[in-house]
């Protein structure tokens, strides 16, 4: 079922007649439940015509580096290969994707995208929009409840939101299987990068290389539904008491998955609600209420990726104790290559460069320590996002741009007044050692260095 709320007609031309319906897979690498394909084929065998899937690469994203293109294109990989199952083709070209979806909408009857949430990708869809003279049609499949169905504007934090969120829900948490097309488009001869040695795209793109893939995830649906299901069957009942110790590895690694779209959260949603388990209520709040106030945010403040879009207050605050003084000072190089005289921060950093993720408690203290070790809070923001989105495998996300702020005050409270800090949020290592075996987690960090060197 698609519901209307995930419907968005971007231009109303009349139909046209088409050799196809093309669908712009933008930010949903994934057949299962993707509403934006499941348009795709409802129009195309009400029209009589196959649908025509079309993915842009664009030789340098920003901020994106050899290890998200790695990952990425083995889930473009998988997802071509389980469209080319359903009849449909996928076409991937290289390139300005409005450019490349241009050569191809001239024989399209209708134009479906799925919904990116983040700058560039709404610039991309304006853009096309200028110029097609078709029907042109925006459906949303990232997010369970529709951004602007959730909230009509921005929130101020988790508490504001949840009431708006967890009403909607229960009309949103509907399963959704992608019909099967009438014609098949797997015939047609167009143009189409080869995805079989993922190794040679490299020299198509002008990236980063030096960081590369990450052992222990590759992408693809199949790979994320085997370890949500793993997850599910020997982690979630723990997730409550557990999710937040780094020195256990109790969370679920959806992350990339989710980032890239190569599963869907509505697919996790009703996984996770079908256990009956003690720890779903916690996972949801995580999945649906967390991650979908980052969208939220991402959406309304047109700012997001920027110090300038945090909340006054915190702004102000942090001003005014921009000339404290600081114990330390790193500069960029030594925070990224961590050598600060803090061991569980330095694990932290390492985790992220040599695994591509940091569990997600440590993303807070790490957050937080650039705020307390930078010479001021702008530049620090700055560090943390730069940071953040070159070495996470889930980064360039609007949960990353709602993290980084929320080290800075974005989606909390004022608390008590300190140095530096003033009314942010502060933590502390003896907190860490106090509640986590610490040890234990440098342990883990320090075996990944060795077998990373
Ligand atoms: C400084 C900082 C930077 C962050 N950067 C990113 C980032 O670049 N990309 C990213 O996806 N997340 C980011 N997060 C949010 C969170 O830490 C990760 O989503 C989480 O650790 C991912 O691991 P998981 O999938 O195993 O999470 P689980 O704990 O298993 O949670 C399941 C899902 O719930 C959502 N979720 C969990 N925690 C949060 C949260 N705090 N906010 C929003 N959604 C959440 C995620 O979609 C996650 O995949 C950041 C948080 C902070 C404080």
């Amino acid at each position: 079922m698609i519901q209307e709320e995930r419907i968005t007609v971007l231009s109303d031309f009349p139909p046209r007649a088409g050799a196809y319906v093309l669908y712009w897979m933008q930010s949903a690498h994934r057949v299962d439940a993707n509403h934006a394909l499941a348009y795709a084929v409802l129009e195309g065998n009400r029209l009589g015509v196959p649908v025509l899937a079309f993915f842009g690469l664009v030789p340098s994203y920003p901020g994106a580096a050899w290890r998200h293109y790695h990952f990425m294109l083995e889930g473009l990989k998988e997802a071509g290969e389980s469209l080319d199952t359903l009849g449909i083709k996928l076409v991937i070209r290289p390139g300005d994707p409005v450019d490349g979806l241009w050569e191809l909408a001239k024989d399209a009857a209708l134009i479906v995208v799925d919904t990116g949430y983040l700058r560039l990708h709404r610039e991309w869809v304006s853009r096309a929009r200028e110029t097609l003279r078709c029907p042109f049609i925006r459906v949303e499949s990232n997010a369970i409840v529709p951004v602007m169905t959730a909230s009509p504007h921005e929130e101020y934090s988790a508490a504001t939101f949840r009431p708006r969120i967890m009403r909607a829900l229960g009309r949103f948490l509907i399963d959704l299987q992608v019909p099967d097309p009438k014609k098949r488009s797997t015939n047609l001869e167009l143009d189409s990068l080869e995805l079989d040695e993922i190794k040679q795209i490299q020299a198509l793109l002008d990236i980063d290389t030096a960081i590369g893939p990450v052992d222990g995830f590759s992408g693809g649906t199949v790979g994320a539904i085997s370890r949500l299901t793993r997850f599910i069957d020997t982690r979630l009942d723990s997730f409550p008491e557990e999710r937040n110790d780094p020195s256990l590895d109790c969370l679920s690694n959806m992350s990339p998955y989710l980032h890239f779209g190569q599963v869907s959260p509505l697919r996790i949603a009703l996984m996770v609600s079908a256990t009956g388990s003690g720890g779903r209520d916690t996972y949801l709040e995580e999945l649906v209420v967390r991650r979908e106030l980052a969208i939220n945010y991402v959406w309304y403040n047109p700012q997001y990726d920027s110090y300038s879009g945090l909340p006054e207050w915190c702004r102000k605050t942090l001003e005014s104790h921009a000339k404290d003084k600081r114990e330390h000072v790193y500069s960029l190089h030594e925070l990224e290559s961590a050598r600060t005289h803090d061991p569980f921060w330095n694990a932290a950093q390492d985790e992220m460069r040599i695994r591509g993720k940091m569990h997600g408690y440590m993303r807070m203290y790490w957050g937080k320590k650039i705020l307390e070790w930078s010479a001021d809070p702008e530049s620090a923001y700055n560090t943390a996002m730069y940071l953040n989105d070159r070495y996470e495998l889930d980064g360039r996300d609007p949960n990353g741009y709602a993290g980084v702020a929320w080290c800075f005050g974005k989606h909390d409270r004022p608390w008590k007044e300190r140095p530096i800090f003033g009314k942010i949020r502060y933590m502390n290592a003896r907190g860490l050692s106090r509640k986590f075996d610490m040890e234990r987690y440098v342990e883990v960090v320090d075996r990944m260095r060795k077998k990373n060197q």
